[in-house]
């Protein structure tokens, strides 16, 4: 247990948001974006070299329920850091109907 942890500074690189909140080991903020019509999107701490990219899904919807942003479909969401990449997926889902 950390007793006193440091606090960091999360922005979103999609809109003006910006949180302090105590860090902890692999902590990853995220945030419901309103600049990317309410995606749940990765914050990256002030000044870090960071490069996040929505992308869009690019093959047929067929009836899926997507995520959507500004009218798109959205697929995932990437964060280039200078470690390394990661990725958050929005998978479809799937529904039935009961007979
Ligand atoms: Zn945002």
């Amino acid at each position: 247990m950390i007793l006193n942890p440091h606090m960091v500074t999360w922005v979103c690189s999609m809109c003006t948001t910006k949180t302090v909140k105590p860090f902890y080991v692999n902590q990853q903020e995220y945030h419901n974006c309103p600049g990317k019509g309410m995606l749940t999107i990765p914050m990256i701490q002030e000044g870090a070299k960071v490069k996040v990219t929505v992308n869009e899904r690019e093959d047929y919807i067929s009836g899926e329920h997507v995520q959507m942003a500004d009218g798109r479909p959205i697929m995932s969401v990437t964060v280039e850091r200078e470690d390394g990449i990661d990725c958050s997926v929005y998978a479809p889902v799937v529904t039935t109907v009961k007979k």
